[in-house]
């Protein structure tokens, strides 16, 4: 099927991946602040937990409900990481496991043979349209048929203000944390300018291409190489696997036990042993045990 190139996010990626690249070369040259890494490290899990505990198990599987304030904070921590707005990320994330591998799964390694099509799951699909199969509808993201008004409420809502707080995320990192630490550490105007350079290329360009290919890993590794889960739940066989390094790659959100989360997608939890770690996990507890969240999917977890 032939799929309208999108030159706008394609560009976009390329520039973004070259300034990272600066920030690396900038790395070599002069080093970087304890704190710039840091910040880096906490942009990195906070996009993170955004995508899986939000835009994913949140806002795609409904596989809990969550008090508004919640809803909204995990919808901002999404849009942090770059990788759309919460109504296009749900949508793409839906048609991938309602047509997991076939035609109408947005990113299926299977579209192309061998490297061609690792490379197209990986990210060449996000810079082409999403084709979206004829009679499938947008059902769960319109207030009519979502059970989950808060939900519906909050996807409008990211969607609308997902641009502002995706530069925010950059901004923030850069001009009111690295700046103040780099003057007290470099001293001066000056000091304060190399801390935001810092704090803009290492906790916002390299966290983006670290966290987009943490997250495209999923969709490309995982759907290839990784443990097979047996098929107790699952309806239709996919190719998804539980996959140790992409979980890693991901900052132990919980996305790289994908095998898993295709065998039950509407369960909350993606690790489901002890050594499948999902940091997710003991957060969706947390905020049950706290009345923040509701109607929580134990999937097979369930006794
Ligand atoms: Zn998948
Ligand atoms: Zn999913």
């Amino acid at each position: 099927m032939k799929r309208k190139f999108r030159p706008g996010t394609f560009w976009s990626l390329v520039v973004i991946h070259l300034l990272a690249l600066v920030g690396i070369v900038y790395w070599f040259a002069h080093g970087f602040m304890w704190a710039s890494w840091l910040t880096m490290a906490t942009m990195c899990v906070l996009s993170m937990i955004g995508i899986s505990m939000g835009y994913h198990r949140l806002l795609t599987h409904e596989s809990f409900v969550s008090k508004l304030w919640l809803a909204r904070l995990l919808a901002v921590k999404s849009a942090l990481a770059i990788q759309g707005s919460a109504k296009d990320w749900t949508f793409w994330h839906s048609l991938h496991h309602a047509f997991s591998d076939r035609e109408g799964d947005p990113h299926r390694p299977t579209e192309y043979p061998g490297l061609r099509g690792f490379l197209w799951a990986h990210c060449a699909w996000t810079w082409h349209e999403v084709l979206v199969p004829a009679g499938y509808r947008r059902e769960p993201f319109e207030a009519r048929f979502s059970p989950d008004k808060v939900k519906v409420e909050v996807i409008a809502w990211q969607t609308r203000h997902y641009w502002k707080f995706a530069v925010l995320g950059i901004a923030i990192p850069s001009f009111l944390v690295c700046g103040p630490v780099g003057m007290i550490a470099y001293g001066g105007a000056g000091g304060y300018l190399l801390g935001a350079f810092e704090g803009m290329f290492l906790a916002g360009f390299v966290r983006l291409v670290l966290t987009w290919h943490a997250t495209w890993s999923v969709n490309s590794i995982a759907h290839i190489f990784g443990r097979e889960v047996e098929e107790r739940w699952r309806k239709v066989k996919t190719t998804a696997r539980n996959n140790w390094f992409v979980n890693a790659l991901g900052w132990f959100v919980g996305e790289g036990n994908h095998g898993n989360h295709h065998n039950y997608p509407k369960c909350a939890f993606l690790g489901w042993s002890r050594w499948q770690i999902d940091i997710c996990k003991p957060l969706i507890l947390l905020a049950e045990k706290t009345g923040q969240v509701r109607n929580v999917n134990y999937g097979p977890l369930e006794h």
